[in-house]
């Protein structure tokens, strides 16, 4: 078991039900409407629901909050099913507000035989007016006082789609000097003569959120619903139709949204950067979705610790983007198969090495001996980073330099010899020479040298695409940002390299596997391979460079 950890506030008020006795095994949910793909604050709900689900030996549903037929769709019921079982959790029962209308419906009438809701022909405009503010009361609307036959009456014509949409609304009828504004009346029910992704034509009228869920909630025996602090004030809503009703006692607790750095986390936001082409689709690298971190090589185990550290807030703040690359890192760092690939290749000759001569070296997989090993080609003709040579050394440089010593990992001690340059003054060729006897494994030449950098053979190399991404957004929180939050968009969020060199090995590639490429970074296969021309992304840097530049400045 991992240390001792204090309970959140959830997991205490769990706790105390199972203890009374008010529960014997708690049910929990999590309710996404299906508008969009998740995105990691979504995976900090199912984190939570699911995982208060296991921790008591209780049990947790899906189920899809789909009471708003013009913008859901199937393609995002099938993601968010997809999404939930990569991070590694398994529903009880997968339900659909929209299963419900039959009984939401009935609920209804109940309320209206009980006085409860009437049927309101008085336009939005109007409403908003006699709403009222927080500081002064509203005012009964004229329709308020309907019998309860009319508004019988009216709510099945309502129903078999005798009105237009906005033509006439059902209101709960409750307090219009309430000082929860909510409370004034809230509409229940809509007409919205559209077709649903599951229903179909069968309804043109919609429940709003607040009739249904409480009362799906209610239905399913959901002990604990858990949901994000803007709801507070509806709480009261849902304690009230739940009262009236007289149907299972759900009850709601709000925990703080998860924002994080350098991204936006509303669906809304995340449709118009997929509309507007700001990114490729909604698993987009760069993109907050938990497609999209999966597409960038995050595994689930990284973002549920992540959600683990992060805990469970009552008041909102901002999280830090590099706490889940930490969360990352650490576990790459134990898992990621080391190989060694070239981004920006320049040509290195070994002079004193065989014509079409090839080694093949055995080079560790990773800092586990477990991981095993596999070899490398090894030639006359290498790749090389550009980056790792200099015509003018600076003060400790430990790589390449006329005259200077280093290791080729996992293979020799060579020394930089000479370099040629073209015309325009950039190096396209570094000759050295190698010892034969500084061999990995088995040196002998008694030399130390302290630079070490990462090769491939140009003869065995495979010419790979890679793609480097970058924060999607400049501004630290671009959705509090004045003006539209596109206006923060990082222009240098994605660098594609085409022509970077990738060690054979990596030609059996599977999208599942983590890789690290030594010195560069974490990496993993992109869905956009093909057999011709192998695409890798960059999932994190090895080390937090926003983090140093920071301290620099
Ligand atoms: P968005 O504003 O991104 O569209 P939403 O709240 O409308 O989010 P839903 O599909 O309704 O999205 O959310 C499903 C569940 O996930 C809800 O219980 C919601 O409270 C929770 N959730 C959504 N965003 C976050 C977040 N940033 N942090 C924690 N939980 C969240
Ligand atoms: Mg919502």
């Amino acid at each position: 078991m991992s240390e001792e950890k204090s309970l959140n506030f959830i997991e205490e008020i769990i706790e105390a039900d199972l203890e009374s006795g008010k529960y014997k095994t708690i049910l929990t949910r999590f309710p996404p409407e299906p508008n969009g793909y998740l995105h990691i604050g979504h995976a900090k709900s199912i984190c939570l629901n699911f995982g208060l689900g296991l921790k008591y030996g209780g049990k947790t549903n899906l189920r899809f909050d789909d009471t708003n037929p013009v913008t859901e769709d199937t393609e995002y019921v099938e993601s968010i099913k997809d999404d939930i079982r990569w991070l590694g959790f398994n529903w009880a029962n997968e339900f659909y507000a929209s299963d419900y209308f039959d009984q939401l419906y009935a609920f209804a009438i109940e309320l209206i035989k009980k006085d409860l809701a009437y049927v309101d022909d008085i336009s939005a405009e109007e409403m908003a007016i006699l709403k009222g503010s927080p500081t002064e009361p509203g005012k009964n609307s004229p329709f308020r006082s309907r019998s309860i036959e009319e508004n019988l009456a009216l709510f099945t014509a309502m129903k078999e789609g005798k009105y237009k949409d906005g033509e006439k609304v059902l209101r709960a009828k409750i307090d219009m000097g309430h000082v929860n504004m909510l409370m004034r009346d809230p509409i229940i029910y809509r007409i919205k003569h559209a077709h649903h992704h599951r229903t179909g034509d069968k309804w043109c009228i919609y429940p709003m959120y607040d009739f249904a869920h409480g009362q799906s909630d209610s239905i399913e025996n959901i002990t604990h619903s858990i949901c994000t602090l803007e709801f507070i004030p509806h709480r009261e809503l849902y304690d009230w139709c739940i009262e009236k009703l007289n149907i299972f006692p759900s009850h709601q607790y709000e925990f703080a949204r998860l924002n994080m750095t350098y991204t936006v986390m509303s669906k809304r936001k995340l449709l118009q950067l997929v509309n507007e082409g700001y990114v490729s689709g909604w698993d987009d690298p760069r993109m907050p979705t938990l497609s999209g971190f999966r597409r960038k090589g995050y595994t689930p185990e990284s973002i549920r610790n992540f959600c683990d550290k992060i805990g469970v807030a009552k008041r909102e703040n901002l999280i830090d983007i590099s706490l889940l690359e930490f969360c990352l890192r650490e576990e790459l760092n134990k898992t990621s198969l080391r190989v060694m690939a070239v981004l920006d290749p320049v040509k290195l000759i070994i002079t004193n090495y065989e014509d079409g001569k090839t080694e093949e070296l055995i080079s560790e997989n990773g800092p586990e001996e477990s991981m095993g090993s596999r070899t490398v080609p090894f030639s006359k003709e290498l790749w090389v980073e550009r980056e790792d040579f200099m015509e003018v050394p600076a003060k400790k440089w430990f790589r390449l330099a006329p005259g200077a010593l280093v290791r080729l990992k996992s293979a020799y001690i060579v020394k930089c010899e000479g370099f040629t340059k073209d015309e325009a003054g950039n190096v396209t060729e570094i000759q050295c020479t190698y010892i034969p006897e500084s061999k990995s494994g088995g040196d002998s030449s008694g030399i130390s040298v302290k630079g070490t950098i990462h090769w491939v053979s140009a003869a065995q190399a495979i010419n790979a695409e890679i793609r480097l991404y970058d924060r999607l957004f400049k501004a630290e929180n671009p959705a509090a940002e004045e003006g539209d939050f596109k206006d923060n968009i990082n222009p240098d969020s994605l660098q594609v390299i085409n022509n970077a060199y990738i060690e054979p090995s990596l030609a059996t590639a599977t999208p599942d596997s983590r890789y690290q490429f030594l010195r560069k970074g974490y990496f993993c296969l992109d869905k956009d391979s093909t057999k011709e021309k192998l695409v890798f992304n960059r999932t994190v840097t090895l080390k937090d460079a926003w983090g140093k530049e920071v301290k620099r400045n």
